[in-house]
């Protein structure tokens, strides 16, 4: 038999690598340049990129043993997708790796607003005394997430997440996801072999999603076109209400996000994601009660060695090992 040779040409985590050799696979980390890719990729039964190399129609047409095309992380854009299954290629990406991170990263900015910890730290450096008093007055009115209600939207991989600690906390978890009546959800505590909860999570009306939530945030997909949030949704949620966007940009209509803040409906938001990346609006980034990240939802170094160890999962499976 002969042995599958995998090229991972934008790398692969140790882990990964480490379960695809232990298989007998044979994985190659050179970095091969782009112009050079259709000239060796013909010896290889599985090209695995990440987002530099680009898979075009002529590697593929050069890549004649190739059964997979792998991306590691979220997104096929480098991949003439729709080509390469054409010629009987399997493509995949590795969705699941970093939807931990993601949801996590969603809490990381419930608590800030919660706590207000992006205004402190911005507000820390000053020379004690009154200030320091001053400080901890203007900071001293926070709240709990105990007992307040978590609006989800968008209730996949990463929405699930997000309610598995949402309840973790004691918050009321309700969804909403036009896909999906009812969600079970296993809720394990880390490393029990003992305890396994099975929660069931309903989803609701977006309507009613809007009346009742305390923290609404966003874990849908979004391909262009009108955004989720308006100033029409706004207008139905709670006065005070913190809105957290780890989807994507275009999902919240910033300019109605900034209109509900001046109006006081929003009280705060967290942003992962921006109408304009890499230059967000000035009035986004100067916003006091905005806590802000540069689109590092999935970077986590659990996430990126998930990558690729669900790529190596997914390439076993296909060839029955
Ligand atoms: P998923 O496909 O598992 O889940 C998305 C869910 O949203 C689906 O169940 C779908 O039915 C639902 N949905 C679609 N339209 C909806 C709507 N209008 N209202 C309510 N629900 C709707 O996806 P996922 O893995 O959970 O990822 C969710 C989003 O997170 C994606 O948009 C992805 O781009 C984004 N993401 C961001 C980062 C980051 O770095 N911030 C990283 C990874 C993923």
């Amino acid at each position: 038999i002969r042995m599958i040779k995998i090229l991972a040409n934008d790398g692969i985590s140790p882990d990964g690598q480490t379960l695809l050799e232990e298989a007998g696979y044979e994985v190659d980390t050179t970095r091969i340049p782009q112009a050079d890719l259709p000239g060796v990729i013909g010896q290889y039964d599985v090209l695995i990129v990440r987002s530099a190399t680009k898979v075009t129609k002529e590697v593929i047409d050069a890549g004649t043993n190739l059964k997979i095309i792998a991306r590691g992380g979220v997104g096929l854009d480098n991949i003439d997708t729709d080509y390469a299954r054409s010629k009987g290629i399997t493509v995949f990406n590795t969705p699941a790796a970093s939807s931990q991170a993601v949801a996590e990263l969603a809490f990381a900015h419930m608590f800030s607003l919660a706590r207000f910890l992006h205004g402190s730290n911005r507000a820390m450096p000053v020379s004690g005394g009154t200030e320091y008093d001053k400080l901890k007055k203007k900071f001293s009115d926070g709240i709990q997430l105990r007992g307040r209600t978590l609006g989800i939207i968008g209730f996949g991989r990463i929405g699930q997440e997000a309610a598995r600690i949402g309840i973790g906390l004691g918050m009321n978890v309700l969804a909403v996801d036009p896909m999906i009546d009812e969600a079970r959800i296993d809720i394990k505590p880390y490393n029990s072999e003992y305890i396994t909860m099975a929660v069931s999570v309903p989803t609701v009306e977006m309507d009613e999603l809007f009346a009742k939530s305390d923290f609404i945030t966003l874990h849908v997909p979004f391909s262009g076109g009108t955004p989720i949030i308006g100033k029409a949704q706004f207008d139905k949620m709670k006065k005070g209400v913190c809105l957290i966007n780890t989807s994507r940009g275009g999902t919240v209509d910033e300019e109605a996000l900034l209109e509900a803040m001046a109006s006081g409906k929003v009280a705060g938001a967290g942003l992962d994601v921006f109408d304009f990346e890499p230059t967000p609006r000035p009035e986004i980034l100067s916003h006091p009660n905005i806590s802000l990240t540069p689109h590092i939802g999935a970077s986590t170094l659990e996430a990126q060695a998930n990558i690729g160890l669900e790529l190596a999962d997914r390439i076993l499976a296909f060839f029955g090992d």
